[in-house]
């Protein structure tokens, strides 16, 4: 589903992404592993096209995506902070893509219901976001993107905003969503147990360069250096 083909990234004297070469398949899900400041959240960006590779390609579909206007990619971002809109109620946050889209009324209601029983918030449809718990939070976040049909789906640490015991089962969760529904699923996180709960592959990155790209099993069983030994040998 989605190629990267050697990209780089520099802001002014930095390097951000050093020549990022990595394939994720139908279905996988994969995480970007690594501590802050390592280039992750940057090379989301380019796949979601919020920023622009300086060097190398990236494919989705055999298809290059730089002619692709970052609302026509066929990628799905949910943040950190979910950006929820706060004066949209539940079905209004689900549906604002579609209408942005020009989809019509009745196509939007059948469309948000259908997201909202998938991620079981179908009761809390006509609810501000204010009121939900943020596991709720959460799931309109993921439902949102649903909607719209993505091929693969981009998550920005999409934990860190809950507490560590509804964390564990919200990664269960949606990992179990995603795998129910055959998606693609790239993940950014610095947390090595969560990268291990939820990935068929992880990437582990630092300083711009992905060090290693296996199963979980693989990267803790056989770290490609001492620098990846470390870190998902490391409890933090
Ligand atoms: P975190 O987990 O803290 O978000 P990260 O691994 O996702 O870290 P990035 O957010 O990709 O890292 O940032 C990598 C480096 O690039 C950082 O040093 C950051 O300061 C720098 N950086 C990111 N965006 C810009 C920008 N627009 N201009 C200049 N520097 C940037």
């Amino acid at each position: 589903v989605l190629e990267i083909e050697n990209v780089s990234k520099i802001f002014g004297a930095l390097t951000v992404l050093d020549r990022c070469s990595l394939s994720v398949s139908e279905g996988e899900i994969l995480t970007l592993l690594g501590p802050s400041g390592c280039g992750k959240t940057t090379l989301l960006r380019c796949i979601a096209g919020f920023a622009a590779p300086d060097k190398g390609r990236i494919l989705i579909d055999e298809r290059d995506t730089v002619p692709m206007p970052v609302n026509r990619r066929p990628v799905g971002v949910v943040f950190q902070s979910y950006a929820l809109f706060p004066h949209l109620t539940v079905a209004g946050n689900v549906g604002y893509g579609l209408r942005m889209r020009g989809t019509d009324r009745a196509g939007i209601d059948r469309r948000v219901a259908a997201a909202l029983q998938i991620v079981s918030l179908d009761s809390l449809a006509g609810r501000y976001p204010a009121h939900l718990s943020g596991g709720q939070q959460q799931r309109v976040a993921v439902a949102r993107v649903l909607v719209l049909e993505p091929r693969i789906l981009l998550l920005d640490e999409p934990f860190s905003a809950l507490d560590a015991k509804l964390r564990t089962s919200m990664q269960m969760e949606l990992r179990e969503l995603i795998k129910r529904l055959g998606m693609t699923a790239i993940f950014v996180t610095h947390d090595q147990e969560e990268a291990l709960t939820l990935s068929d592959r992880i990437a582990v990155m630092r300083r711009g360069r992905i060090e290693q790209v296996d199963t979980p099993q693989e990267v803790y069983d056989h770290p490609a250096n001492e620098y990846v030994a470390d870190f998902v040998g490391a409890s933090n």
